[in-house]
């Protein structure tokens, strides 16, 4: 990363704990490497990207339904799909200093995503060995024979520590999905094709986590399994795979940014026949910010080979029974997040009150992402003020996330709420006492407008909706 575009990560991050975004995980302790907290604006805005994401393709779709199922679950389930035996990383050790790295992704490093997509694990520490790719921590070019490293944490349930104990904590949300079909399947009337969305915590023992929340160890997924009959897969996986495009670029991301990347043959998970990414342009270079997944039956099948249930679709015409296939859209809900933060991020010159020229730091968020849609701002702190001011808090706050503030100066409130990405500041002034109006100043534009407290309300229901 050139040094520009480290001051950019910088800044994002030094403002995720300035304003009480995200914060480093266990600070009081020293941390825990790579775990990050999200604080009270943080949280209002990972819910709303659950919000919006659960809106476009739960609420707005008659053809998906949810699901909220446990992180832990049998184990058999990970020896069905695949993860037990093949959920793994390529793992280098750097035979001077000790430290530990996922060989693919130094080489994916120096030359970019699309080189490495697919490489072999005998390859792996020849390449880095042919082309000199140094040890990050040390600098030296020794590294050991690449092993695999399975990432899935394992733990214990129960009071005894016996391998019949053993469970994992899951590494993806599709799992719980897959077992549960003909729950869902016999308690609706859905009719193929239909999917079923869950979003929820999932944990992977990465290697090497990094980018602030872009690769965590824990994290939350946003998934659906879209099941289809075996002929309709093709036409729905194009459909699918447009709305994906269409949910990202609706809630405001650059489309430049943006890009659909093929797995090539060899890159394939064990279960794809054909996946996608859509990547985004980060300050690092191009990443993964979902993976676009033509499953095929494999799941249904392995779960119907190890359990012995019956994971089956009758067909209503026909009365033919089949296993449907399987299309995966899976998002990450944190690195969603982070998307959206960084391409909201805005730098602007502007003139402070006092004519010298200044920086305006803005999150220029959808609306709809916005943590708080409004902050009342009282413009002084004496009781004239601040109590229609409270007023005003309380009748907007049953509509929206909306917050009241009366510390410090106009222009550093105004500022703190930019930071944020406020789409409304209202502010309280003298003039309310005779007019009861209010000032609305726009996140975006600057531009203020004098609104009647009566009209308020109707007032940013309409401009929410612009
Ligand atoms: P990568 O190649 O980046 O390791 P992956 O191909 O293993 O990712 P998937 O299994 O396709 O990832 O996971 C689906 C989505 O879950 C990803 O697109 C990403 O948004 C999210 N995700 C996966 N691993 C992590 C992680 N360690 N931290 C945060 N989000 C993750």
């Amino acid at each position: 990363m050139n040094k520009k575009k480290e001051d950019l990560m910088e800044k994002i991050v030094s403002l995720c704990k300035r304003r009480g975004l995200i914060f480093p995980g266990s600070e009081i302790y020293g941390g825990l490497a790579n775990t990050w907290d999200y604080g009270p604006v943080g949280v209002e805005l990972k819910n709303n990207v659950k919000k919006i994401w659960w809106k476009y393709f739960v609420q707005e779709r008659e053809d998906i339904v949810g699901l909220d199922a446990a992180i832990l679950m049998n184990s058999k389930t990970w020896e069905a799909s695949g993860h037990v035996a093949g959920f793994s990383d390529p793992l280098v050790d750097c035979k001077k200093c000790k430290t530990r790295h996922r060989g693919d992704k130094l080489i994916e490093e120096k030359h970019g995503v699309d080189d490495v997509a697919g490489i072999k694990l005998e390859d792996v520490q020849p390449r880095l060995m042919k082309e000199k790719i140094a040890c990050p921590h040390c600098g030296a070019v020794d590294w050991t024979e690449a092993k695999k490293f399975n990432l899935m944490f394992k733990t214990h349930q129960g009071v005894t520590e016996d391998s019949g104990s053993l469970v994992y904590l899951r590494p993806e949300t599709a799992q719980g999905i897959f077992v549960n079909f003909k729950n869902v399947l016999d308690t609706t009337h859905l009719k193929l094709p239909f999917g079923i969305a869950q979003i929820g915590k999932a944990f992977r023992n990465e290697i090497t986590p990094g980018n602030f929340i872009f690769r965590t160890r824990e994290f939350e997924q946003m998934e659906i399994e879209y099941f289809v009959a075996e002929k309709d897969w093709k036409k729905k996986y194009e459909e699918f795979k447009e709305s994906c495009w269409k949910f990202f670029t609706e809630y405001g991301l650059n489309p430049e940014k943006l890009r659909w990347r093929q797995h090539a043959p060899d890159e394939l998970s064990h279960y794809s026949k054909e996946t996608y990414d859509i990547e985004y342009r980060f300050p690092w270079g191009w990443g993964e910010l979902e993976g676009f997944a033509y499953r095929t039956d494999f799941d249904l099948k392995q779960h119907e080979k190890f359990s012995g249930a019956k994971l089956r679709y009758r067909d209503p015409e026909t009365n033919e029974e089949i296993i449907p296939h399987c299309i995966e859209p899976s998002f990450g809900c944190d690195r969603t997040l982070l998307t959206f933060l960084i391409d909201a991020y805005t730098e602007e010159e502007v003139k402070s009150a006092s004519g010298e020229k200044e920086t305006r730091v803005i999150l220029k968020f959808h609306k709809d992402l916005a943590p708080i849609k409004a902050a009342i701002l009282p413009l002084s702190k004496k009781e004239e003020l601040t109590k229609p001011a409270r007023g005003i808090f309380n009748s907007l706050k049953s509509h929206w996330m909306v917050q009241y503030d009366e510390t410090q100066s106009i222009g550093k409130r105004y500022r703190r709420q930019d930071e944020i990405g406020t789409p409304f500041c209202v502010t309280v002034d003298f003039e309310t006492l005779e007019d009861k109006a209010v000032t609305v100043r726009d996140r975006d534009s600057m531009k203020q407008e004098r609104v009647k407290i009566d009209e308020l309300v109707e007032y940013l229901k309409k401009r929410f909706e612009e």
